[in-house]
């Protein structure tokens, strides 16, 4: 049975259809404000009318949930599948009951980065984690030793990810103190012994980088997650997250509609059934909220633009990882799932905090230039002067800004992002329903809030479909990547047994309240998500 869709954009409709609860963001006072940087809060008073309240928990049937994070699964690929009749434990126990929404990730669209509106309800700049790789130029002054103020989260540095989180968020750990994970990097609230085959996955996940397959993880986090549900079925946790990982390593070994990884999604299909068999023989099921979703999605890359190597052609002394030990830089590029890149830039030598557009244009004309140019690059975004987000390109520029729970758009020559706005300001409310057609689904809300992070790039770069901008340096080398703000990177499913409200788009930043409601919680911090649950 195909799947029901549920994408119903209506330009013009103000708002979406929330309860009146959640239809008028709640004012936060500053104190209560404690997400994004906290310099920057101080000045931000649209992230605390972003952030809602929510719904007083209602009682609820369910006992246990369930999200399985079935990382870099494409939603196009996923219902052709289920449509085929490939995916038979997803179509019949999954979507036959249950719901299938069109969801829209985070900027940047990227493993573990992503994750965050799922399990802290905040964007990846609210969270002040603004890629898998970003600096800290407040802690980079002097241009040296750049270790502490710099972070990349591959390799076995993903086990400081946690460690990184904003403190004022809540996780859906905490929230819900009776839950367990499989190697999830967000662990906050997690009590010991309940994030199984976290560090010992380290030399796995070695190995699945050049070995370019993660089934054998994923085996190995499922036998795990076994185990524990056996020896913990007297006493089940009430939420558990599985995050899988082989359909992303497929899609960047050999592309995302490449015959293995489409082996990689009946593999998924199988996970998910004996998951199901699982509580079932427990006696649990029918008493379960099982979601499924991803983080982002893929796109074929065929060609790659060594962005390091661009930067230093421009005369510039530029740190990438893993090479970040130079004495002396002037530039780091730090890039996310090949696809995203944040740009950071001494000004006249010294490294400070994040530079805004005049300064940027004065002093680094050349290489706004060229990214503004560059047919590999979408376009190169930066903080204006006036407090705006710009985002140019050869032939226009544009400038998101926000005040008062509402977004302006506007732009001269060409609209870089192609929203089909008129020069306009839109509620941010409905911010997601205007762009989610576009090819940057809901541009404006990501623009915004990524550069709510002062670890977010002075530059922030994406590359096009078809390119990276990682270089052929990248080894093994990669057939697809992620990151961007375009359609294919942005767009992923969201699969539920049990029914789900259906009015219109939504985010994975609804993901956390929707677990929470139906095990009759409610987030209880500021927050940036939409409870599904009907
Ligand atoms: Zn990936």
């Amino acid at each position: 049975m195909p799947p029901p869709r549920a994408v119903n954009i209506m330009l013009g409709r103000s708002g979406r259809d929330a309860p009146a609860d959640e239809r008028s963001p709640r004012r936060v006072d500053t104190k209560e404000r404690a997400l994004g940087d906290s310099e920057q809060a101080a000045t931000s008073a649209d992230l605390s009318a972003g952030a809602r309240s929510s719904a007083p928990p209602r009682a609820t049937d369910v006992e246990l949930a369930v999200l399985v994070l079935a990382d870099g699964v494409r939603p196009d690929v996923l219902t052709a599948l289920s449509d085929a009749g490939e995916l038979p434990n997803i179509t019949r126990h999954v979507l036959a009951e249950g719901s299938y929404l069109d969801g829209v990730t985070v900027l940047p669209s990227v493993t573990d980065v992503a994750y965050l509106p799922m399990l802290t309800v905040q964007y990846p700049g609210t969270a002040n984690i603004p890629g898998i790789r970003w600096v800290d130029k407040s802690r980079f002054k002097s241009g040296r030793l750049f270790v502490t103020a710099a972070r990349s989260y591959v390799g076995a540095a993903h086990l400081r990810f946690n460690g990184d989180l904003h403190p004022g968020l809540e996780t859906l750990f905490e929230l819900c103190p009776s839950s367990f994970a499989v190697r999830s990097d967000i662990h906050r609230g997690l009590s010991h012994g309940r994030n199984r085959f976290h560090h010992l996955s380290i030399p796995f996940m070695f190995f699945s980088h050049y070995l370019k397959r993660a089934d054998f993880i994923d085996r190995l986090a499922m036998g795990s997650l076994m185990r524990a549900t056996q020896r913990m079925r007297d006493d089940l946790p009430r939420f558990v997250f599985v995050p899988l990982l082989d359909v992303d390593t497929a899609s960047h070994a050999y592309g995302p509609h490449h015959r293995r990884t489409i082996a990689a999604y009946r593999r998924l299909d199988a996970a998910i059934g004996a998951i199901i068999q699982r509580l079932r023989t427990l006696g649990v099921w029918r008493r379960t909220h099982l979601l499924v979703s991803s983080d982002h999605g893929h796109t074929a890359t065929h060609e790659h633009l060594n962005l390091r190597r661009l930067v230093s052609e421009l005369g510039y002394s530029v740190l990438e990882h893993p090479n970040v030990y130079r004495r002396w830089a002037d530039a780091a590029v730090m890039i996310s799932g090949n696809s995203f890149a944040n740009i950071y830039l001494a000004s006249e030598g010294k490294w400070d905090g994040p530079l805004t557009g005049q300064t940027l244009w004065r002093e680094h004309p050349r290489l706004l230039d060229a990214l503004s140019r560059r047919v590999e690059v979408e376009w190169p975004a930066y903080r204006s002067d006036a407090g705006l987000i710009e985002i140019a390109s050869a032939s226009g520029r544009a400038r998101v800004g926000r005040e008062n729970g509402w977004y302006a758009y506007h732009y001269d020559g060409e609209d870089p992002l192609r929203l089909g706005l008129a020069h306009t300001r839109v509620p941010a409310s409905a911010a997601l329903q205007v762009t989610a057609e576009t090819g940057f689904p809901d541009a404006l809300e990501q623009m915004w809030h990524l550069f709510e992070s002062r670890r977010a790039g002075d530059i922030v770069v994406t590359s096009k479909p078809g390119y990276d901008l990682r270089g052929r340096r990248e080894i093994p080398e990669h057939h697809s990547s992620h990151g961007a703000l375009c359609r294919d990177h942005m767009r992923v499913p969201i699969l539920s047994n049990r029914p789900l409200r259906n009015e219109g788009p939504v985010r994975t930043v609804d993901l956390f309240p929707t677990v929470a409601s139906s095990l009759g919680l409610a987030p209880t911090k500021p927050h940036f998500g939409r409870s599904l649950w009907p």
